[in-house]
């Protein structure tokens, strides 16, 4: 049986690590990066006798998760003990919540190539909730050992676990994008999956088309990037329908993904939940949630992607794909419109939308590109918002030519003056005063007589060659059309002359 008969059902486990200063129930830095083994503390090693107690910023970060998502926030919610044993977890226990998760039902929406265009599928949350992580265990640093550093242990975590509607290899990258999107958006994570600030385990099962049960699911891990998320999933499709095509069946198990060899092999059979004998943690009080607490999250959640790129559109015209491009980091898209609000202070809607436009073209082109160039975030980037608008102002006012605008740019990336006399005084202004420019034109039709008896002789086409000899002769950016008007004009001075 070919593969077009079967389906793919994929269901995604994103753990993200919270931006927070301290580590979820210690006062530990939690910042990545330390030497191994230096933000440790009694509470996060599992001493004997030591008290955990509860990061609220870890509360406020998962409620603008939770809001962000449409997600039902549990009034009151509960932390529990997963327990297992490995030597990364010197606790023996990981504190996470598991009867009462503090965030459940949201959703968010995913925007893939469908039949016809693009297509918005709702991937539905079945929960979000909070945890702390564990250590991390290096096996590279001793062919004979594996090392411990427990800097990790007790940092925030959310896991952000998905309702199994994702379809194929693709839609599930896209949906990690989406998250990752959405805690940069809301400042609470900073997504980087190859540090492993944002992982994701996914489940899939495959069944032939028209089939409603579940099959039988591996979940896969160890994926560092969306890349490695799309092809992890493939193999693992592929190997599922060709063992069931083979007559065999899946077994259920955590797979661990090869990005050398580009596959899939087992690691562990699948726990139950029952082995991690979860039960309420009696060390935490339950988490409370109060309509006037969740109110005050709200009204502080940023304006989220979607909600700016139809703003974009609906106020200032730009087209769609401007608009995305535009909106995909939350730090780009404040840049750009402070560049637009510096442009457009006390300007009509319509001149609103042609400086939109115009700053539009400038941050997607050569603002994206200089901070792709250099490893740059937006906020680095040594252009103000202000600075910028000024360029592009000298551009809308066809004070300066588009290819002077992309220089003056490069200078202004080195040189903090003023942008207008940074032109200046790289003669970068279009000069169209006739005193400055007839001099030039002058001369060129001076030096050039055979040229003139040609174009007086109705070879209209060497007009072209005088305003190119005109352009590069001035010690300057003359502007063109009115080095054409100046030409055309003491060329029929001279005819009536002769
Ligand atoms: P487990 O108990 O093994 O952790 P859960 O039911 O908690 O499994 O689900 C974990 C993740 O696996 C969820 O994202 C869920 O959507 C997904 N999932 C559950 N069953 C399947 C299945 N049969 N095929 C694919 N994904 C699944
Ligand atoms: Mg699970």
């Amino acid at each position: 049986m070919p593969h077009e008969d079967y389906e793919a059902v994929i269901g995604l486990e994103v753990h993200c690590q919270l931006l927070t200063a301290s580590k979820a129930f210690s006062p530990e830095p939690a910042a990545f990066g330390a030497a191994p083994n230096t933000n440790v503390d009694p509470v996060s090693l599992g001493h004997p006798g030591t008290l955990p107690v509860l990061n609220e910023r870890l509360v406020d970060y998962t409620l603008r998760m939770g809001l962000a998502t449409h997600s039902r926030i549990a009034p009151r919610s509960v932390f529990a003990r997963k327990h297992y044993f490995y030597p990364d977890l010197p606790k023996g226990y990981q504190i996470s919540q598991y009867e009462t998760p503090i965030c459940e039902g949201g959703y968010v929406e995913v925007e893939g190539e469908g039949d016809g265009g693009v297509q918005v599928r709702r991937i539905r949350l079945r929960r979000i909730h909070m945890e702390e992580d564990a250590g991390k265990s290096l096996h590279d640093q001793d062919p004979y050992a594996t090392y411990i550093d427990h800097n990790r242990c007790g940092v925030p975590l959310i896991e952000i676990v998905s309702e199994p509607d994702i379809r194929t290899p693709r839609e599930a990258a896209l949906y990690v994008q989406k998250i990752r999107q959405i805690v940069r958006y809301l400042g609470i994570c900073d997504g980087n999956m190859e540090e492993g600030s944002l992982r994701c385990d996914a489940n899939v099962s495959v069944r032939r088309k028209g089939e409603t049960r579940l099959g039988t699911k591996t979940e896969v891990k160890n994926m560092n990037s969306f890349r490695s998320v799309e092809r992890a999933l493939e193999y693992e499709i592929r190997r599922q329908i060709r063992l069931l095509e083979a007559g065999g069946t899946v077994v259920q198990e955590t797979r661990l993904w090869d990005a050398d060899r580009q596959e899939t092999r087992p690691m562990r059979s699948k726990e139950e939940a029952h082995d991690y004998r979860y039960f309420p943690d009696p060390d935490l009080v339950p988490v409370v949630v109060t309509e006037e607490r969740l109110a005050k999250v709200r009204a502080a959640l940023p304006e989220m992607p979607e909600a700016r790129r139809r703003r974009y559109v609906e106020t200032w015209c730009l087209p769609a794909y401007d608009a995305a491009v535009l909106t995909e980091e939350r730090g780009v898209a404040e840049y750009f419109e402070a560049t637009v609000a510096a442009l457009a202070a006390g300007a009509t809607d319509e001149e609103a939308a042609v400086a939109a436009k115009a700053a539009s073209n400038f941050v997607m082109t050569d603002v994206l590109r200089v901070l792709n160039e250099r490893g740059l975030a937006v906020e680095a980037f040594p252009i103000a918002p202000a600075r910028l608008a000024a360029l592009i102002r000298l551009r809308l006012e066809d004070r300066i030519s588009s290819s002077a605008a992309t220089e003056l740019f490069e200078r202004m990336l080195e040189d903090e003056s003023d942008p207008e006399a940074l032109a200046r005084a790289h003669n970068l202004l279009q000069v169209s005063d006739a005193g400055a420019l007839l001099p030039v034109v002058e001369a060129v039709l001076e030096r050039h007589p055979k040229q003139l008896q040609q174009y007086l002789g109705g070879k209209e086409g060497v007009l072209g060659f005088f305003i190119g000899q005109v352009m590069r002769t001035f010690p300057g950016a003359p502007d063109p059309r009115r080095v054409r008007e100046l030409l055309l004009e003491r060329i029929a001075a001279r005819r009536e002359r002769a």
